[in-house]
C-alpha cells in the first residue's frame, strides 16, 4: 500500500528514542524525510547514528522544547535546510508527577511547559509551511486524559488539552486542507515508562499486574504499533478524509469491559 509519504518531510519532536523514534523509523522506511527534534544525548546520537547508517533522509535538530524562541528558531532551520514541512508529530513529553496535592503551582506551570506549550509553538510557526504543502498534524496525547492517573495534575491537563486542539485545530483548518489528529497510548514500553516503572517498589512485579489488565492479548502495545497510526494519519492517500480524530491503539485498555481481563 502506498501512503503517498515519499520524500515528503514529516517533523518529529523526540523522534530519537521511544514511541517517537519509532516513528521516525515509520516514516523513513516510508520513504519519507525527517526531521526530528530533541535533546542531544547518547541515545539520540546513538538513535541518529543507526539511522544514517542507512538512509540519508534523516536529520537531527537539537533543541529544549521548553525554550520558545528555540522551537521558533528550529522551525526556521529546518525549513531552510530542508523545504516545506509536510507532517508535524507533536510527541516529546514527560509524565512528571506533579500532583494536586504534592505538588505546587509553580510545578504545575513548568509541566505545562514540558508537555504542553510547544505543542502550539511548533503547529504554529510550521502553520505557513504546512498551508502550502495541505500537510497533516499528529498530536501523541495519552489515555491520561480520558482516565486520569493520580498525582500527575500537569500531565493530565496538557494530554487533555492537546485532545481540544486537535479539534479546535483540525476546525481552524479545514480551510487549507490539512488534517489534525491525536492518538492515545496507554502502556508501551519506552525510556520514559521503564524510568517510571523503576520508581516502583517490584517493577517486574507492577509490569506483569499492568499487562494482565490489557485485554487484548495481555502485552503492552508496542511502539511500532502506534508509528503506524501514526503514518496512516499522516498519510494523504489513506487518512485523506480523517480529521479531528482520537486514536487510540492500546488492546482495549481504556474502553473495554473490565470483566474481559
Ligand atoms: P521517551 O521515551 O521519554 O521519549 C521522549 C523523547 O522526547 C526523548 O528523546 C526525550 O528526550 C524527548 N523530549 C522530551 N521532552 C523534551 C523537551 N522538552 N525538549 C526536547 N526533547 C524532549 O517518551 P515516550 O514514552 O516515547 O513518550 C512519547 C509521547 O508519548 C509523550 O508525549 C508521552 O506523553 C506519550 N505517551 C507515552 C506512553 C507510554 O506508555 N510510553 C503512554 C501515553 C502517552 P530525553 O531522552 O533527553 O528526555
Amino acid at each position: 500500500m502506498d501512503l503517498g509519504l515519499k520524500d515528503k518531510l514529516i517533523v518529529v519532536t523526540g523522534g530519537a528514542a521511544g514511541i517517537g523514534g519509532a516513528i521516525t523509523r515509520a516514516c523513513l522506511a516510508e520513504g519519507a524525510r525527517v526531521a526530528v527534534i530533541g535533546r542531544r544525548s547518547q541515545n539520540a546520537i546513538a538513535f541518529m547514528d543507526e539511522m544514517n547508517s542507512s538512509s540519508s533522509a534523516c536529520h537531527f535538530v537539537e533543541a529544549e522544547l521548553e525554550d520558545l524562541s528555540r522551537c521558533e528558531s528550529a522551525i526556521k532551520e529546518i525549513l531552510a535546510a530542508y523545504g516545506d514541512i509536510y507532517g508535524l508529530v507533536n510527541n516529546a513529553g514527560i509524565n512528571d508527577g506533579v500532583g494536586l496535592e504534592k505538588g505546587s503551582v509553580e510545578r504545575f506551570v513548568e509541566s505545562i511547559s514540558k508537555n504542553l506549550t510547544h505543542y502550539y509553538a511548533l503547529a504554529h510557526h510550521a502553520l505557513p509551511s504546512l498551508k502550502k504543502t495541505q500537510g497533516a498534524i499528529v498530536n501523541i496525547s495519552s489515555k491520561v486524559a480520558l482516565t486520569g492517573q493520580g498525582n500527575t495534575s500537569g500531565y493530565a491537563a496538557s494530554k487533555g488539552a492537546q485532545l481540544a486542539l486537535t479539534r479546535e485545530w483540525a476546525a481552524e483548518l479545514l480551510p487549507y486542507n490539512i488534517r489534525v489528529n491525536a492518538i492515545l497510548p496507554a502502556e508501551v514500553m519506552t525510556p520514559l515508562y521503564r524510568r517510571w516503572l523503576d520508581t516502583l517498589g517490584d517493577p517486574k512485579a507492577e509490569l506483569a499486574r499492568i499487562e494482565a489488565k490489557i485485554p487484548l492479548g495481555h502485552r503492552m502495545t508496542l511502539d511500532s504499533e502506534i508509528a503506524a497510526a501514526a503514518v496512516f494519519l499522516l498519510s494523504p492517500t489513506q487518512s485523506g478524509h480523517t480529521t479531528g480524530q482520537h486514536i487510540i491503539p492500546d488492546g482495549g485498555y481504556v474502553h473495554l469491559d473490565r470483566a474481559l481481563t
